[in-house]
């Protein structure tokens, strides 16, 4: 069963969409059958992965709004192993389409429970803020995936999205847990980057990533070519980087589903 990561920050331009993008061809390229859920509309995971956002005729908004299935709006890649739920500026209108709809909160998932068996993990993609896409992707994750940039006003907003995620695990999805923490935007020729780096350890209580993303151009090029950086530039940093991580995350993913196995064995 798919391990569900919503990559999370209502903070715009901090690497949500990048690591989105990155984290989920790396993962493809290990091997694992993975699905993209872009839930912004700006859309920018789906233009990243080579897909005009502006012909489409189904996408994620359809589905939410009832007007069509997962399948209908599922789209193979040109990347092995990776599919993706595609969305365009047409989401903007679903939070007040949304508006009275009962269990609203839980559309997102109810569709992607369906597939969940079919995938190794699903990566979703959420918008800059803390609004009903937001938390339809946080009731469908098993973990919460946090990017924080590396600059001088990274700790800022943290406080209101750690909450927010305790309120939906509360109220909406009991099951939910921080993926962690990982730092984007890396630039290693500053000392602020480092002490960012420091703050934000000595500061959050959370799982935090060994892995740190640099600051490498190439990733910032690879979307106006329609490429993950895996392919648009495999021995780059930033392809380094987001192949670590996915190291990481499957490392994570192997030693949970470890320990769950232990425990049923012991029961
Ligand atoms: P978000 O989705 O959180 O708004 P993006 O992933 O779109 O953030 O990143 C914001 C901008 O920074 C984009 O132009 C992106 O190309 C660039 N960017 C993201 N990560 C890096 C990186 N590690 N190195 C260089 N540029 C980056
Ligand atoms: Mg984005």
């Amino acid at each position: 069963m798919a391990r569900v990561i919503a990559i999370a920050n209502q903070k715009g331009g901090v690497g949500k969409t990048t690591t989105a993008i990155n984290l989920s061809a790396c993962l493809a390229e290990k091997n694992k059958k993975v699905l993209a859920v872009d839930i912004d509309p700006q859309g920018n995971t789906t233009s990243g992965l080579g897909i005009n956002k502006h012909s489409l005729k189904n996408t994620i908004y359809q589905m939410m709004i009832g007007e069509c299935t997962l399948q209908d709006c599922l789209i193979k890649t040109s990347f092995d192993n990776l599919y993706l739920l595609p969305s365009n500026v047409n989401l903007a209108g679903a939070e007040i389409e949304l508006i009275g709809i009962n269990e609203r909160e839980y559309i997102l998932k109810h569709h992607i429970e369906k597939i969940k068996d079919d995938y190794d993990f699903i990566i979703i993609d959420c918008p800059p803020s803390l609004n009903t896409l937001t938390v339809n992707a946080m009731t469908t994750a098993d973990t919460v995936l946090v990017p924080i940039q590396c600059e001088f006003y990274a700790l800022e907003g943290l406080t209101q999205l750690m909450h927010t995620i305790e309120l939906v695990k509360k109220r909406l999805n009991p099951g939910l847990r921080m993926e962690g923490v990982v730092f984007t935007m890396f630039d290693a020729r500053t000392n602020l980057s480092l002490q960012v780096v420091e703050n934000v350890k000595e500061n959050l209580n959370q799982n935090i990533y060994k892995t740190i993303i640099p600051r490498n151009v190439r990733l910032a090029e690879a979307p106006s070519h329609g490429l993950p950086i895996n392919i648009y530039d495999p021995k780059s940093s930033g392809a380094e980087g987001y192949r670590q991580l996915a190291e990481e995350v499957i490392d994570n993913d192997e030693a949970e589903k470890y320990e769950k196995e232990k425990l049923l064995r012991k029961k």
